[in-house]
């Protein structure tokens, strides 16, 4: 694997001072709405200086083209931003939140790119994906929502579930059946817009983490032809390509929560004595550490790697797989052995370790299970042994 560039380091190295100087102190915050119920996320009071600092930072449209004001970062470069990022349990990304740009840039038509993409990528749109059904989740691929050509629109008929930020989104990209053959073909992407007809909320869900996601029914939502993104039938890869990247980066984030938690480990290790020795000279609480260091650098080498892949366009799906798996289930181990390291108060909610370990439980179960990828990793593994 190559050496990080001085350029990408340079640029990591800042992203984890605006960690520690902007975003560790409104952790308190955070954690006073989790305790009172709230969902947890910034106000927009906090939000505003945040995206102010990032502008001036250039900490803005990282991985967007350049022609249209990005810096159009590899994957190499965004790996240890989202580690950094990682760190402190204040949600909060860098605009715009990249997997759907990946698809837009991969499939939208030039007029989308400049409707839909241009306002995304700059930070100034935000947008949603729905995939999910009641009765398609893990296995999408089952859906069974609808779009049906009537003249120059499409109509859409069906339900979504456990969809993330729809009542903020400009946008919400929608995954939906539009032909008879097959589980994966046929399955067509469209742009719906913010307050289209027929594209209704009908109810919010709240979730580990203070998250909320949310309940959506397309009564005869009707869209332009000009909606659909990309090809008709065609929607199944681009959206595979955009869950691949988000994969790799929950792998980066789960590194992040990792090193927190087993920095936060080591300290308390080093002063808390019981029975006359400190915790850090015994060798259960030495195991947990040693695991820990070992299985963060294990996961950031591939992490590291899909990404060195998939900046060569190589496809990286199975690695994905591999890194959703081990790196969530990683996370999960390090953080539990830290709470278990700071004993009562390791269970409050006065730290932030509890309300990590809520959200890498959910980290488990979104962008697909763990059981279906070990699913996936078996088969592909199975058929590259004749
Ligand atoms: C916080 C959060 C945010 C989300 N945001 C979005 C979003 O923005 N857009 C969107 O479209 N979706 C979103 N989702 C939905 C998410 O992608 C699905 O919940 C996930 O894919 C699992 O689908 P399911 O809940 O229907 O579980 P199911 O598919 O019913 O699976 C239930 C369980 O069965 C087991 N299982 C399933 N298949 C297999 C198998 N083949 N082998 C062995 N065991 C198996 C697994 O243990 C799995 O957890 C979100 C979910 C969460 C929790």
């Amino acid at each position: 694997m190559a050496d990080m560039l001085e350029e990408h380091r340079m640029l990591r190295d800042v992203v984890a001072k605006f960690v520690d100087n902007e975003l560790m102190p409104l952790e308190k915050n955070i954690l006073a709405r989790e305790i009172a119920g709230q969902k947890v996320s910034l106000t927009d009071a906090e939000e505003a200086p945040l995206l102010k600092k990032c502008k001036e930072l250039g900490l803005w449209a990282l991985d967007a083209p350049e022609e249209i004001g990005g810096a159009n970062l590899p994957a190499v470069a965004l790996m240890p931003i989202n580690e950094e990022l990682g760190r402190t349990c204040v949600p909060f990304t860098f605009p715009p939140d990249s997997p759907n740009l990946h698809m837009l840039m991969a499939v939208a038509s030039p007029e989308q790119k400049i409707r839909y993409m241009n306002p995304y990528a700059a930070g100034e749109a935000h947008s949603a994906i729905a995939i999910s059904e009641p009765g398609a989740g893990g296995d999408p691929a089952g859906m069974t929502t609808r779009a049906t050509q009537e003249g120059d629109s499409w109509v859409i008929n069906g339900r979504k579930i456990w969809i993330s930020r729809v009542p903020y989104a400009d946008f919400t990209i929608v995954m939906a059946r539009t032909g008879t053959d097959g589980r994966h073909a046929g399955v067509t992407a469209f742009i719906v817009e913010k307050g289209t007809p027929g594209f209704i909320i009908a109810r919010e869900i709240p979730m580990l983490a203070g998250q909320r996601t949310y309940e959506v029914v397309f009564e005869n939502c009707r869209v332009p032809n000009e909606q659909v993104l990309g090809r008709v039938g065609q929607g199944f890869a681009p959206m595979q390509l955009r869950l691949t990247i988000r994969r790799l980066q929950m792998g980066a984030w789960c590194i992040g929560m990792a090193r927190r938690a087993l920095e936060m480990m080591c300290g308390h290790a080093k002063q808390r004595v019981t029975f006359g020795q400190k915790l850090a000279d015994r060798q259960a609480i030495q195991w947990w550490i040693a695991e820990a260091a070992t299985k963060i650098h294990a996961c950031r080498l591939m992490v590291m790697d899909a990404a060195e892949k998939l900046d060569d366009r190589r496809d990286v799906r199975t690695e994905a797989s591999m890194i959703k798996v081990f790196a969530t289930e990683m996370a999960t181990e390090v953080i539990d052995h830290a709470m278990q390291t700071f004993g009562a108060m390791g269970v409050t909610k006065e730290l932030p370790l509890q309300l990590m370990m809520q959200k890498v439980r959910t980290m488990r179960v979104y962008e697909g299970p763990s059981e279906v990828h070990r699913m996936v990793i078996a088969r592909r593994t199975l058929e590259a042994v004749k």
